[in-house]
């Protein structure tokens, strides 16, 4: 489908919120058809978006191929409720929404009309089922210094690799928000050598290359209990990474022909849309499919009144191919070899979203926001894998794409909002760092900080020695740590950020305890990680 008929029918689907009653479909009864949970996400002062998808019969990758699910209706009537008691007596908002066989039986609800700076119930019906009551929150006015924000970010939680007990912790952890930064889903069918890593869960999916395999995919990770529960308990904010398509992709680029790459780049994205509490509007840009260079847009704003403003990048859609990767499509890459790493064009954001973070970024500094946090992917800060003067560089990251880096830390720094702050993922590695000005120059002044945070369950073959050597190799680099899954918390205040990395006992358990790996401070005005 088109993506202008798919934003027109999101769009209809998730604002027509009081169906006539002609308008209804018919209701299966006896059924549940809510085994993937709710979700919300995308608070503005006003509002949030509620989530959900139908489905019927066993979820996907978990029985055996010739156990057929029921084919749903093209559309099915849901009905929703926000309350300001877990009771549902005193009802804020409610309606109706359809369920469309063309967006995987999935539901929108952009609601608005709620209070600022509060928190409602919501649950969905369809016929006799009724979903588990959730719990969401709206934003604080756009001019008020709130006290207090505290979040968690998370990246990487491939299903095979472990249990998603972080997410049963991060229940106890009292959180606004939850802030997602890619690798939702990973999208390879099992490995069938399993001895170079640990399975601790297996599915029957095939590796995901078609829209029904991505939904499948999408169904079998939101079958976890844990992860629905932390999609109850507060509302999400989302980005993707690779995986969410294929391993490496790069913007247009992809595995088979350009054709077939936009094909399965457009299944992949819809199936993102989908499953995600996101907003119509995604889907508004431009005239192609959704694997078409406009894609989709993603990245955007999240203010928290005048305390803090998350801008959630995409650095996946539209970077430019890997340095000297027809050269040598692997490993790492050093500037004396490869004189392409340092070509001034090329991006990892695309011209327009480095206009646009800079745009927000000198906003921020006029307007007096607190803190600026720049939510994206991957690893920001320099990593030398080489003693200097030698040096070598991963490609996948930022240290892939200099020119690109410093000109987002020039605009930091001609500009400067009042803290900066990076949240990413990706790495599968816990990574806290200084941010200089100049990397090339360890002489430079600290800008910001960057909180680069460990995967769900993803697991990492870098060894604790060979991470505390590239921490001693790259002195702005505080702690380094690929051995441990979990996520991170943020307490964020108008004097002060604290972050918390969380990590488990034991991946491979459903029931692994927690404990506290590190803890560091901003202090307002002084930028830089301090451990305490
Ligand atoms: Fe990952
Ligand atoms: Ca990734």
């Amino acid at each position: 489908m088109q993506r202008r008929d798919l934003f027109r029918l999101a769009t209809a689907a998730a604002t027509a919120t009081s169906l006539p009653r002609w308008g209804w479909s018919a209701t299966l009864r006896q059924r549940d058809l809510f085994p993937l949970g709710v979700a919300s996400g995308a608070p503005t002062e006003d509002g949030v978006v509620l989530w959900t998808r139908l489905l019927d019969g066993p979820v996907p990758g978990t029985v055996p191929a010739d156990n057929p699910r029921t084919a749903l209706p093209e559309a099915l009537t849901v009905r929703w409720e926000v309350a300001e008691d877990e009771g549902f007596q005193r009802i804020a908002r409610s309606g109706q929404a359809q369920a469309l066989a063309a967006l995987g039986h999935s539901v929108h609800v952009e609601v608005n009309g709620l209070r600022p700076d509060r928190g409602y119930f919501y649950r969905f019906m369809h016929g006799d089922a009724v979903t588990a009551t959730a719990r969401t929150r709206t934003a604080p006015p756009a001019q008020a210094l709130p006290g207090r924000l505290r979040f968690a970010f998370a990246s990487c939680q491939r299903w095979e690799h472990g249990h998603y007990a972080a997410y049963r912790h991060m229940l106890d952890e009292d959180l606004d928000l939850v802030l997602f930064l890619g690798d939702y889903i990973y999208e390879y069918a099992m490995p069938k050598t399993p001895a170079r890593e640990t399975l601790v869960r297996t599915h029957t999916l095939r590796v995901a290359q078609t829209l029904e395999d991505y939904r499948d995919r999408y169904a079998l990770y939101r079958s976890d209990a844990h992860l629905q529960a932390a999609h109850r308990a507060c509302p999400w904010l989302v980005t993707w990474d690779d995986h969410e398509v294929h391993n490496d992709y790069v913007g247009l680029q992809g595995q088979g022909s350009p054709a077939a790459f936009q094909q399965r780049r457009g299944a992949g994205y819809q199936a993102f849309f989908e499953n995600m509490p996101l907003r119509a509007s995604v889907l508004a840009h431009g005239p192609g499919g959704l694997g078409t260079p406009d894609g989709v847009r993603i990245y955007d704003r999240h203010a928290w009144g005048q305390l803090l403003r998350f801008h959630v990048l995409d650095t996946r859609q539209y970077r430019d191919h890997e340095a000297c990767s027809a050269q040598a499509p692997r490993g790492g890459v050093s500037p004396q070899e490869c004189a392409e790493l340092h070509d001034a064009a090329r991006s990892l954001l695309g011209q327009a979203q480095e206009r646009w973070v800079e745009q927000g970024l000198s906003q921020d500094a006029a307007g007096g926001t607190r803190w600026s946090v720049l939510a994206q992917q991957t690893l920001f800060s320099q990593r030398n894998h080489r003693r200097a003067p030698e040096q070598r560089y991963s490609r996948g990251t930022w240290d892939g794409y200099p020119a690109s880096r410093q000109r987002l830390l020039d605009a930091v720094r001609r500009t400067p909002p009042r803290n900066t702050v990076w949240v990413g993922g990706d790495i599968h590695q816990n990574c806290v760092s200084r941010v200089l000005a100049d990397f090339s120059d360890p002489q430079s002044p600290v800008i910001g900080s960057e909180f680069c945070g460990t995967s769900i369950t993803s697991s990492s073959s870098v060894t604790r020695e060979q991470a505390q050597r590239l921490a001693d190799l790259n002195p702005h680099i505080v702690l380094s740590r690929p051995d441990q899954r979990g996520y991170a918390v943020c307490d964020v205040t108008p004097q002060r950020w604290t972050t918390t990395l969380r990590v488990l006992d034991d991946v491979t358990r459903a029931d692994s305890g927690i404990t506290t790996q590190a803890r560091f401070v901003v202090q307002d005005g002084t930028p830089g990680p301090q451990s305490v």
